[in-house]
């Protein structure tokens, strides 16, 4: 552990969650690129390939590893995706018992709004593991934030974020240390 704050990339290199044709990149490829040039503020942490097990239980795995460390904050960098092009907009996933991650939530999607003009879309709180993101935030001992800054199936969303992986690893590193 060298820094307060850890980063997991969603998905793994083997299954790279949805594909974006506007960023013509998957939600691995492009959090792994931003999440690389975060490494100075956070521990980048990625899920494992592993052979004939669940998703879950690969998701398991590594949040026992992040949980091994003290971290103050863990993110999950993931984009949003719907078969209805017409959904829009940047939200972030916190645990409805820790109101910490609520304001933070709060503050993630107010600052990507305001970089890339993506509209705020409400803030979902997850209440159990059986939840999307549950897993992770419940089950992150840190305080956790799952986060969807825009949807890849959207043209204008997804075109805000064109070449601008620079800017939004910036926007995170502005986060980050607000965070803390
Ligand atoms: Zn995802």
């Amino acid at each position: 552990m060298s820094n307060n704050v850890a980063v997991l990339v969603g998905h793994r290199s083997g299954a790279q969650g949805a594909y974006s044709p506007w960023l013509g990149m998957s939600e691995f490829e492009f959090n792994s690129k931003v999440a690389e040039k975060l490494k100075d503020v956070a521990d980048i942490y990625y899920r494992p390939n592993t052979l004939f097990v669940s998703e879950m239980s690969r998701l398991r795995k590594v949040v026992n590893k992040i949980n091994k460390d003290y971290y103050n904050l863990v993110l999950e960098l993931h984009f949003n995706s719907f078969s209805d092009p017409r959904a829009h907009g940047v939200t972030a996933l916190h645990n409805i018992t820790n109101r910490y991650t609520k304001r933070l939530a709060g503050l993630y999607c107010d600052m990507v709004h305001d970089e890339f003009g993506i509209v705020k879309r409400d803030l979902i709180p997850v209440t159990s593991t059986r939840e999307n993101g549950g897993t992770f935030i419940l089950g992150c001992e840190a305080s956790a934030l799952l986060v969807e800054p825009f949807f890849g199936s959207n043209s204008q969303d997804a075109c805000a974020f064109c070449g601008r992986i620079d800017d939004y690893a910036n926007v995170l590193r502005e986060f980050i240390k607000l965070a803390q």
